[in-house]
């Protein structure tokens, strides 16, 4: 049985996984990322069928901006982005009465909130001046803490120097929800802004206003105006650019390779994987969901760590609709959430999100057709009770297609392919435990304390992903395989 030794190995070529290797394989640690699937970046990988490439989940790129993460990350590796279209409006949201023009640029938006929110637009703009105030002070935060949440007593120590003017004005945000806030501007019974911004929060930080911690749902929100962008052959390209510099730096990427067990060898970790392949390293980063964190381990060491199942908060699953269509779409508009009953809660395709491959990227689809990933909140439960699944998966369509055409009549009619994705194909494809995805969901103002850091509390194994702090999103993802590469530099 051959053991392949190296530094690290990471498991999961996830935006987590592959930053922390790229990372790593550029600093000179011999790296091997394992990946159990035959595509690279997980939730934000595509997949290829009947002449389109589809994006498996996530199609919005962030942090790509001046100074953004995954800007950084790059200009570190010394690889150049590859060609994405800086979005002029981030999307339209579509409710029942209106049309929203979510502009990136804050003085459009400005404009857009006095026509769309007239009643509170001066509130409306005095709450995003503090968003955007206080976001800023978050992120200047956020790259330097990898021990944020302190999950473990010695953690607590090591905060205390970042301990300063910033940090401690961030305090209030961190003991109030995004409601909390709301209601001081008094906007909290404004219907129309209320279901506008349920839905931002529900897209990026999975739950809304009011059990949202406002440091994180500020973080969310400020995002988008920084930056937002449509990458030229969807997000995995990003992926794929991340792999082709782990490789240039000597290290491995490996497909179908999947980390089934890993064991404890004198002072050093043993993953096996098929084929009674093994490999050793003393250091191991998790890139899998932390769902999935006791299927690796025996159980008396997976009982020395930080992450019990009892612990974890829960997070939704996604039902998707796959569709290549004719491209009969006028508009320049790549993004449209639609939000069919405001008064119902923003999931289970009461809200959807439709993301557009790019007018004439024929990376995505043939000439004069367009790739369309639609994707809404969904409980995992309802999809195992195998007796209702398909049923329910017809269900769904109907009811996305029908709010689809509300807002493009004849939708249907320009239907070239259409396949549905529920929970069950998230962990059939990415491994997901129950197709649990997008990381852990929020539940109060101090919710953000059981979150979990970057340390699983097993020695020289780390943890990075959108179930670890800070979470959802291929940003915060990447700013966890960021901090994960930093600590393993540190020792
Ligand atoms: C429907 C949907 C829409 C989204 N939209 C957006 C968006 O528009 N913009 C955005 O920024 N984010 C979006 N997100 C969130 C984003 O996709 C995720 O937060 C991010 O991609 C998660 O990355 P990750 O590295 O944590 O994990 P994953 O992407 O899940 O990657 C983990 C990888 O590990 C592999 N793996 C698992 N177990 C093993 C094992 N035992 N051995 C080896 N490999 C293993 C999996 O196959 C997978 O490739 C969306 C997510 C979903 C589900």
């Amino acid at each position: 049985m051959d053991m392949e030794r190296y530094d690290v190995i990471v498991v999961g070529a996830g935006f987590g996984g592959l930053t922390s290797a790229a990372r790593l394989a550029k600093k000179g640690y011999s790296v091997a990322v394992l990946e159990a699937s035959s595509e690279l970046g997980g939730c934000a990988g595509k997949f290829d069928r009947h002449g389109y490439r589809f994006g498996a989940g996530a199609t919005v790129g962030m942090g790509f901006e001046e100074g953004g993460v995954l800007k950084r990350l790059f200009e570190e590796l010394e690889m150049e982005l590859p060609p994405m279209t800086s979005l002029e409006t981030i999307m339209n949201i579509y409710t029942p009465d209106d049309t929203i023009h979510y502009y990136q640029k804050t003085d459009q938006w400005y404009q857009e909130v006095d026509r769309v929110f007239p009643t509170n637009s001066q509130q409306v703009k005095r709450f995003y001046e503090e968003v955007f105030r206080i976001g800023s002070r978050i992120d200047q935060l956020l790259l330097d803490l990898p021990v944020f949440p302190p999950n473990r007593w010695k953690d607590w120590p090591k905060l205390l120097k970042y301990v300063n003017p910033n940090s401690i004005a961030l305090t209030p945000y961190m003991t109030q929800t995004v409601m909390d806030r709301l209601k001081s501007y008094n906007l909290h019974q404004d219907e129309a802004f209320m279901s506008f911004l349920n839905g931002q929060l529900m897209d990026s930080v999975q739950t809304t206003a009011d059990q949202c911690p406002a440091f994180l749902g500020y973080a969310a929100l400020q995002t988008f105006h920084k930056g937002a962008f449509s990458v030229k052959g969807g997000l995995a390209t990003i992926a794929e650019k991340l792999a082709e510099s782990i490789k240039a730096n000597g290290g491995e990427v490996v497909l179908r390779r999947p980390a089934l067990h890993i064991t404890p060898k004198d002072g050093r970790w043993v993953v096996k994987s098929r084929r009674e392949r093994q490999y050793e390293a003393s250091k191991v980063v998790l890139n899998n969901s932390l769902h999935n964190f006791h299927q690796l381990f025996d159980q008396e060491v997976h009982k020395q760590s930080a992450i019990q199942k009892d612990n974890l908060t829960s997070s939704w699953g996604a039902f998707m609709l796959y569709i290549g269509v004719e491209d009969a779409f006028s508009e320049d508009v790549l993004y449209h959430q639609i939000i069919q009953d405001k008064a119902k809660p923003l999931s289970e395709g009461n809200q959807f999100l439709l993301s557009l491959s790019g007018k004439g990227d024929t990376q995505m689809a043939p000439p004069n057709k367009r790739a369309i990933t639609i994707s809404t909140h969904t409980e995992v439960a309802q999809w195992w009770k195998r007796d209702d699944y398909e049923d329910l998966k017809d269900k769904y369509t109907e009811r996305i297609l029908n709010g689809i055409e509300k807002h493009f009549p004849d939708f249907r009619s320009t239907i070239d392919v259409l396949m549905p994705g529920t929970p069950v194909t998230f962990e059939r494809f990415v491994k997901r435990d129950k197709g649990r995805v997008g990381g852990y969901i929020p539940n109060g103002r101090f919710s953000w304390l059981h979150h979990q850091s970057v340390y699983t509390g097993l020695d020289g194994v780390y943890a990075c992903g959108d179930t670890v702090f800070p979470g959802a999103g291929t940003l915060g993802t990447s700013l966890s395989g960021w901090m994960v590469a930093e600590e393993i530099q540190k020792g």
